[in-house]
């Protein structure tokens, strides 16, 4: 549990539910804490997210007391042609919530080197039964890393699609109509700890948009 150094002797609670201004879990009425932020003015933290400003290393729990125990996440991407034999590939772009907190700049993005974003996209499309996609994302060898990283292959040719043209396309879609610039691939439900995991995670790769 929160303890009450961490919250404060003043601490105000929320009188309405709302999104976790950071990881975007529902907070119910009176579950979470009212923080003043320089940017948003007044915002509703969870307790966990409470916990991780005091102490970025607190644990996540399974369950924040006071929030819901599931978020709709959107897995974002879009559809290009095969650099090699130009059949239509889905691309996976990132991971961003269904409905997200007022402070909830990041996509999470799914090109982080060791691949770790893609396996997590990947286990949200199978959750939804994606399989025409999942089928596609494969761990691989990457000669220009030298180690192992998850990629997607066409569907068609087996040819792998450079991690790098997907940041490029996913940069400039953004850049010129935000996130309505991708394609929503689905919406998958992810447990709370789950997700607060990948926002708060240290080495995952994001991108920042809106106001900081
Ligand atoms: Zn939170
Ligand atoms: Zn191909």
């Amino acid at each position: 549990m929160v303890d009450q150094t961490v919250l404060g002797q003043f601490a105000f609670r929320n009188r309405f539910a709302t999104e976790c201004a950071r990881c975007s879990v529902l907070v119910l009425a009176d579950g979470g804490v009212v923080r003043d932020d320089p940017v948003h003015g007044q915002i509703v933290l969870c307790l966990t997210c409470v916990n991780i400003d005091h102490d970025r290393h607190a644990e996540i729990r399974y369950v924040t007391p006071g929030a819901a125990q599931w978020i709709t996440v959107l897995v974002l991407g879009f559809t290009r042609r095969c650099w090699h034999c130009a059949a239509e590939v889905v691309c996976v772009s990132g991971l961003y919530p269904h409905r997200p907190g007022l402070a909830a700049h990041r996509l999470m993005t799914t090109h982080d080197e060791p691949g770790r974003g893609m396996a997590l996209a990947a286990r949200m499309l199978d959750r939804i039964g994606r399989r025409d996609i999942t089928a596609t994302i494969e761990s691989v060898f990457s000669q220009t890393l030298q180690a192992d990283t998850m990629a997607v292959l066409c569907p068609h040719c087996r040819s792998m699609q450079g991690n790098f043209f997907v940041i490029e396309e996913t940069t400039q879609r953004y850049l010129t109509a935000g996130l309505e610039g991708l394609d929503v691939l689905g919406h998958a439900p992810s447990p709370t700890r789950e997700w607060q995991q990948i926002v708060h995670h240290p080495d995952l790769s994001w991108m920042l948009f809106g106001t900081a």
